[in-house]
């Protein structure tokens, strides 16, 4: 399932392809793909004859930035990809919504599972919304305008990789809570973007049981848990990716990071740190694979 550095790389490829891009028609073969306006024949006839101005991300949904400041929001969920197809690409029997655009190219929206959601919001205020600012001043903003794309972001923590994301408000969010850590990284209210990947490489990097509750961390540990969910947020990024099905890239190819984690799906591999072998465990219905010798669980005898 994309996370957060699939999803940045979806859409740092599409600003790339698709800047400027104008949409001559879209063309909707799974209507439950339509998440708004419905029903999906309103969607491409509103979508038609738009011109995408960029492409960003907020959480693990692709923004397209429409001239006209309208927004499509995509949510690429378990199998979801947006591909740019050159002119005279074979159709493909897995595209929900394939958008035609002026220069013969295609965008395709693929999606095995059908999972995914796309959506066109009137814009405006998106700045405002989950950008640092507690949850008040959050439903003034999105009260205020009359946009409504707020509504999909609006249960959102805050961005990892932002600025505002500092060690000091990691830990004022960690200290309220006693949910084991691994769930709390999973929370998209939480934290935005962490999935199960970067969750379980976070706390290995990190040196942190993923059964630790939020409250148990001392000062250096929040220091170091907040550093290592930034880097290898990062590091995913940087190799566009990990792919372990069906996630590509915009451009088709999959990406290179899923060789380089560490634990994640590694059960029974050595440790790259001390060369104990990686265990896995289920924490809320999630496999969980870490450490046992670098991850010294909750319970003294648990680390044996
Ligand atoms: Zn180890």
């Amino acid at each position: 399932m994309p996370e957060l550095p699939e999803v940045e790389t979806v859409a740092r490829d599409l600003q790339r392809l698709v800047a400027g891009a104008r949409i001559v028609d879209a063309t909707v073969h799974w209507d439950r793909t339509i998440r708004h306006p419905q029903p999906a024949e309103r969607f491409a006839a509103e979508i038609g004859d738009a011109t995408i101005r960029r492409v960003d991300r907020r959480a693990k949904t692709v923004l397209v930035h429409l001239e006209d400041g309208r927004v499509m929001t995509v949510a690429l969920r378990m199998t979801g990809a947006l591909i740019v197809a050159p002119a005279g690409t074979p159709p493909d029997p897995y595209a929900r919504v394939v958008f035609a655009l002026d220069d013969g190219r295609e965008l395709r929206y693929r999606d095995v599972r059908k999972f995914g959601r796309i959506g066109l919001w009137p814009g405006g205020g998106l700045r405002s919304v989950g950008a640092g600012r507690g949850a008040r001043s959050r439903r003034v903003a999105e009260g205020a305008g009359p946009y409504r794309i707020g509504e999909v972001f609006s249960g959102h923590g805050p961005e990892p990789l932002r600025r505002s994301f500092t060690v000091a408000r990691f830990a004022e969010r960690l200290a309220r809570r006693s949910a084991k850590l691994k769930a709390l990284l999973l929370d998209q209210s939480f934290i935005a973007g962490v999935g199960n990947i970067y969750a379980d490489e976070a706390l290995w990097r990190a040196r942190i049981h993923p059964l630790r509750t939020a409250d148990t961390l001392d000062e250096r540990e929040v220091r170091r848990l907040h550093r290592a969910v930034r880097q290898v947020l990062r590091d995913g990024i940087v190799n566009r990716g990990s792919s372990f099905s069906d996630y590509v890239g915009a451009d088709g190819a999959p990406g290179d990071n899923a060789e380089r984690l560490a634990v994640y799906r590694r059960t029974g591999e050595p440790c790259l740190r001390c060369g104990r072998r990686i265990e896995r465990i289920v924490v809320g219905q999630r496999s969980t694979h870490f450490c046992p010798r670098c991850q010294p669980g909750p319970v003294a005898s648990d680390t044996t």
